[in-house]
């Protein structure tokens, strides 16, 4: 398999101005070795791909029929499934994702492609009926250049979620992939072009967040920067869009509560929830890291979890069995393991994991850790640790506990399990987030806004409300 590992701009991979000077290695987390090398593009290249996307936008995208679009994107949606495996593959030597993970994760980008393809021919604005007479109506229109910044913990699907309504919405895009797995959104752009999409209409640019993701934020004709990231990244790119009003969506940090009640399905929610912590390594927004358990069924709850943690299989990304892989990066395993040495030192119990795999001697791998004892102030069971840890404490009283959940800068997403209608309705409409399940771990559905309240974010992706989020409104009114 040849990855692609220069930047793509204008409809071909190239070395910009400056790219290639500086080289980025790209490791396997599971073994450790670097697998290819990625050119880095600079601030010229920046300048050169802005510069393209505009003139791409000025001269074609902007003004391409919503029927021809459609066929496009559509076109996008078919070679990505037709390259299912090597982009899945490409996931997993980058950031050491279980590969069945790694597939559903690219024909969900597939689907985003087909959803927002759809909608583009249904997409428009409204006639208003105004006091004076005459005629208004509303315009959605494409704003220009969109620059999308995006992480490494699911690089395809989000890399999708941001491009596709971009672009159906009639925009071009810059990409900034993360520096720790660029692979798959370039390959995304050779397909997307070879599916029909003009030259410069998505642009992607390897290279660090300090470096060209600061240049890209403050270019004078990107009109809007989309960002998926961390918090304290989030808000400074926040700073740097604030001088020119550049429009923002941030999709950024969570700490999510999973609420158990004691009339719920105990077994369902106890042999489900550990993946919606673990998945992923724990590196997910929306892991639910922290447990509210009713006290009553506390103990049996614990025991059922922890059995449900052991039996998940946790190994080399490659195998098909594989659900959990090892960390990113050693920088990320190192983090985790810093939060649970003082949790060890404090009055936490450790009642799964919290350790290193013996059986392995390479690779970034955590065994999958149970955390009991918590206190509301402990920083693990505050702090966005993106690791494979779970704090789980009880609560006696709902509305203590729904103090307790919404004490939290974070408010992205997160679950609750009942069988009580009203209480259910009740609890959803007080936890603060943007997201929420009720007796389900999910957090992600296409068709529907994702995002969060509080310091998890602004804007939201996926479904109607992205692509509203990717043109400006303007409101016409003709004299009769
Ligand atoms: P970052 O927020 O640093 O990175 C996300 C993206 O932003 C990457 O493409 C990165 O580039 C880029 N970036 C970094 N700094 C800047 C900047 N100053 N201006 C513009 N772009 C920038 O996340 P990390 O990868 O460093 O992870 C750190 C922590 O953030 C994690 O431990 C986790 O807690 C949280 N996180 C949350 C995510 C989420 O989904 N909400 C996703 C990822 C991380 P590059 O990496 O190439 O330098």
């Amino acid at each position: 398999m040849q990855a692609p590992t220069r930047p793509f701009i204008d409809g071909e991979f190239r070395d910009g101005p400056g790219a290639g000077r500086e080289r980025v290695a790209m490791i396997n987390p599971a073994t450790e070795e670097t697998w290819c090398e990625v050119a880095a593009a600079d601030g010229a290249a920046v300048e050169w791909a802005v510069a393209g996307a505009q003139r791409a936008f000025e001269q074609d995208w902007r003004d391409v029929t919503p029927g021809k679009r459609a066929e496009v994107l559509f076109a996008v949606a078919r070679l990505i499934r037709e390259n299912l495996e090597e982009l899945a593959q490409l996931d997993v030597r980058s950031i050491g994702k279980p590969i069945s993970d790694a597939r559903d994760e690219v024909a969900l980008g597939a689907r985003v492609f087909e959803y927002y393809a759809g909608a583009v021919g249904k997409f428009f604005g409204h006639t208003i009926p105004v006091a004076r007479g005459g005629f208004d109506f509303t315009l959605r229109q494409p704003m220009g250049v969109v620059a999308a910044i995006v992480p490494w913990n699911f690089p395809f699907p989000i890399t999708c979620w941001k491009v596709a309504p971009a672009l159906a919405a009639g925009n071009c895009v810059v990409l900034k992939p993360a520096n720790l797995s660029p692979v798959s959104a370039l390959r995304l752009a050779g397909l997307a072009h070879e599916a029909g999409l003009p030259a410069g209409a998505l642009q992607v640019l390897p290279g660090s967040g300090s470096g060209i993701g600061e240049v890209l934020v403050q270019h004078p004709l990107v009109r809007k920067v989309s960002f998926t990231g961390s918090t304290s990244v989030g808000s400074r790119i926040m700073q740097l869009a604030a001088r020119d009003m550049k429009r923002l969506s941030l999709e950024l940090g969570g700490k999510s509560p999973n609420i158990v009640f004691a009339d719920a399905d105990i077994d369902q929610a106890a042999s489900s929830s550990p993946m919606s912590v673990f998945a992923n390594t724990g590196q997910d927004c929306c892991a639910r890291t922290r447990v509210f358990v009713e006290r009553g069924i506390f103990e049996r709850f614990v025991e059922r979890f922890v059995d449900a943690t052991r039996k998940i299989v946790v190994g080399d990304p490659a195998q098909e069995r594989t659900q959990v892989g090892p960390l990113v990066s050693r920088g990320q395993r190192e983090t985790v393991e810093g939060y649970l040495k003082t949790a060890t030192q404090q009055r936490h119990r450790i009642v799964c994991g919290g350790d290193r795999p013996r059986d392995r001697d390479k690779g970034y791998y955590l065994n999958l850790t149970v955390v009991l004892g918590c206190e509301p102030t402990d920083r693990i069971w505050r702090e966005e640790v993106f690791g494979p840890v779970v704090c789980i404490r009880p609560f006696d009283h709902e509305e203590q506990m729904i103090r307790e959940v919404n004490d939290s800068p974070y408010g992205l997403s997160g679950s609750l399990w009942t069988n009580d209608l009203k209480r259910a309705i009740r609890v959803a409409r007080r936890v603060e987030s943007g997201v929420l399940s009720i007796n389900s771990n999910s957090s992600v559905h296409v068709e529907a806004p994702f995002g969060g309240f509080k310091q998890s974010g602004i804007g939201r992706d996926l479904g109607m409300t992205a692509m509203e989020g990717y043109t400006e409104l303007k409101n016409v009114y003709v004299a009769e």
